[in-house]
This record gives C-alpha cells, structure tokens and sequence, in this order.
C-alpha cells in the first residue's frame, strides 16, 4: 500500500515513522510512504503558505493554493478510487473498524493541516473523508496522520510477522485482549495464572477467551453491546 502525506513537516512523518514495525515494512517494499512538502508549491518568495481569516479572527489559514498544487502534483500516480483523508477534528472518528477497510485499499492521500487549518474551499474540492483521532485539538494534523498510518499499516498482509500477529488484538470482533504474561513467572509475589503454564491449549484459549469477555465487560461495556 502506498501512502501519500500532504504537509508543511515532512520530517516529523519521515522521523516518526521510520522505526521498529513500520520501517521494516517500508525496506521490505510492502508499504511506501511519500512525504509531500506543501510549501514546495508556494508561489512566493517567502514561501509563506498561510493567510489572515477573511472575517478575522486568531490565527493563520493555510491558503488553497498550494494545497491544491501539492496535490495535483502526485494524481498522475493514484489510483482511481484514490481516498484523499484529511486529517481534523471536526472527523468522523477513527477506529479498528476504519483501519480495516483503509488496509484494504492500494493507496491513500492524508493531508495535514495546520494553524486554524485549511481553506475550506480546497477541502471541498479534493477531500473524499474527514478523519478525527478524537475529540481534543491536535498543533496540526501530523500525529494524528503517523497514528493512522501505523494503524492501517499494521493490518497488510506480511507487515507483522507471526509472532506479531493481530488476530486477538483488542477490538477484533468487539472484544479488548485477554492478560498477557512474560517471563518470570512470579513478580513481586504475583503470579502468572496457572493455566498458562499448564500447556493444556485447550484450557488456555478458553481462559483467554472467559478474561478478554470479562475485561471488555469492566473497562469497555460499549463494546459489548456492539456484538
Ligand atoms: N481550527 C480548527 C478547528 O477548530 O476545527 C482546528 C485546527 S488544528 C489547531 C490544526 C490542524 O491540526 C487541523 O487542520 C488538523 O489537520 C489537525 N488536527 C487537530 N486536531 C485533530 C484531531 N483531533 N484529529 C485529526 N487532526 C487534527
């Protein structure tokens, strides 16, 4: 999957993701993502990218302009049903389930804003979805784009290995996880459940499943009624 990022900080996206799960995936070829820097297509000298509020107002608003060019400069190479997710609060919010189906596209343009955000006019003119990581205000849209991608990213076919493996994971079929335990097995005095050191798989599946149940009850009770 190919992942596009619209932004004034490319660095903030190439740093961020270039560590442990997500920069393996990218030497292995199973993800790419291109950093796009906005301000490549401002058409002054200052290379400002933003502008007062018409109507006044705190704060700059990133002009359309180069927004738009930003992206004209990359649509040779989408494919046809192309997302282009612009990151803001004002989203729908993202979840497991959004995640899975973004994992199922070939790519995805993510476009981040910043100051008071984005002219809206440009919005309306390339923005296919609005995605909100939650209901709090973010500087700009780059962590909120890194979370996205490593969410999405995580679910292709090859990016975790075995060991890795999300099919358990919390919010797979409505459910958070099940405990888990590492070596040693008692820790200032607490012990591993004996189940788990009993090697009867049968008993382990059906304790994990009896505790993923029973926590998803205690700290998420929404999820359940979702099932
Ligand atoms: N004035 C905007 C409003 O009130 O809706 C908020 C602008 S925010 C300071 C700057 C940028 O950060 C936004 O354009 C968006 O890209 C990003 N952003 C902020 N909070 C976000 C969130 N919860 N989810 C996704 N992106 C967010």
């Amino acid at each position: 999957m190919k992942f596009y990022v619209l932004t004034l900080f490319t660095d903030m996206i190439k740093d961020g993701l270039s560590h442990s799960i997500i920069k393996r995936a990218c030497d292995e070829g199973i993800i790419s993502i291109e950093t796009i820097d906005i301000r490549d297509f401002a058409k002054n000298k200052h290379r400002h990218v933003d502008d007062y509020p018409y109507g006044g107002g705190a704060g700059m608003v990133m002009q359309a302009q180069p927004v738009y060019d930003a992206y004209m400069s990359i649509k040779h190479k989408l494919s046809e049903n192309c997302p282009v997710v612009y990151m803001t609060p004002q989203g729908k919010t993202f979840d497991q389930r959004k995640a899975e189906s973004l994992s199922k596209l070939e790519d995805m343009v993510i476009l981040c804003g910043h100051y008071e955000g984005i002219d809206e006019r440009v919005i309306e003119e390339i923005v296919t979805d609005e995605v909100s990581i939650g209901d709090f205000v973010l500087t700009g849209g780059e962590l909120a784009a890194m979370t996205v991608i490593d969410a999405v990213a995580r679910l292709i076919p090859g990016v975790l290995n075995k060991e890795e493996s999300f099919m358990d994971e919390s919010f797979t079929d409505n459910l958070l996880e099940y405990p888990q335990y590492t070596r040693p097995a008692e820790f200032m005095g607490r012990k591993v459940p004996d189940v788990l050191l009993s090697g009867h798989h049968k008993n382990i599946e059906k304790w994990r499943k009896e505790q993923a149940y029973e926590r998803t009850l205690k700290k998420r009770p929404d999820l359940l009624s979702k099932k």
